[in-house]
């Protein structure tokens, strides 16, 4: 029989995004074989994430212990710039470019069918409100990913956005459709962002 604790971890990889249940099992034994020091250095920073972590209130990025997140603080980053990404790997892969210097807001994902998104309708809507509020925004990116399980989110986003006077981008140059933006490569994903 096999020892339930084990199957009830496997349990917990195997809900993780893009891990199968063979992919769990490894990831199990790989890690019963690690020495003590990392097990525990692990399980001290997931209690340390699980305990502190906050979302910050301008952008929605996950943060520790902050309210605002450090790129929403930082009194160097251009405030008339906002850029909306789908995902929170979106912010890190344009972050990763060194060129963009706006802020962000974090949309949590898309709009797609057959799947309860009010997270995303509820974010819209406090976008909505801070466009109405934050005069320094000027400009708007809109950096989805480029597929065609965005497109729902894109419409609904270009029709809330086209009620502002803001300048508005909407990367298409070099990029083909069926692009995350994580895989797109980091050339073309800075001509696009034109950055
Ligand atoms: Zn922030």
């Amino acid at each position: 029989m096999i020892n339930p604790l084990f199957k009830k971890i496997v349990e917990i990889f195997d809900s993780f995004p893009d891990i199968g249940p063979r992919q769990s099992w490894r990831l199990l034994f790989w890690f019963v074989k690690q020495e003590v020091k990392f097990k525990n250095k692990f399980l001290s920073y997931f209690q340390l994430l699980i305990e502190k972590l906050n979302f910050c209130q301008k952008c929605f990025m996950p943060t520790i212990e902050e309210n605002i997140c450090s790129i929403c603080s930082d009194p160097d980053r251009n405030k008339s710039k906002l850029c909306i990404v789908a995902r929170e790997t979106d912010l890190i892969t344009i972050e990763n470019l060194k060129k963009y210097r706006g802020l962000y807001f974090v949309l949590g994902g898309l709009i797609l069918p057959f799947e309860n998104k009010n997270i995303i309708k509820e974010r819209m809507k406090i976008l909505e409100d801070r466009l109405i509020n934050d005069r320094q925004i000027k400009e708007i990116i809109l950096a989805l990913p480029f597929t065609k399980e965005a497109e729902p989110t894109k419409k609904d986003l270009i029709k809330l956005i086209s009620k502002f006077n803001l300048k508005f981008k909407i990367p298409r140059r070099g990029i083909p459709t069926g692009g995350e933006i994580e895989f797109i490569d980091p050339e073309t994903l800075k001509e696009a962002l034109e950055l």
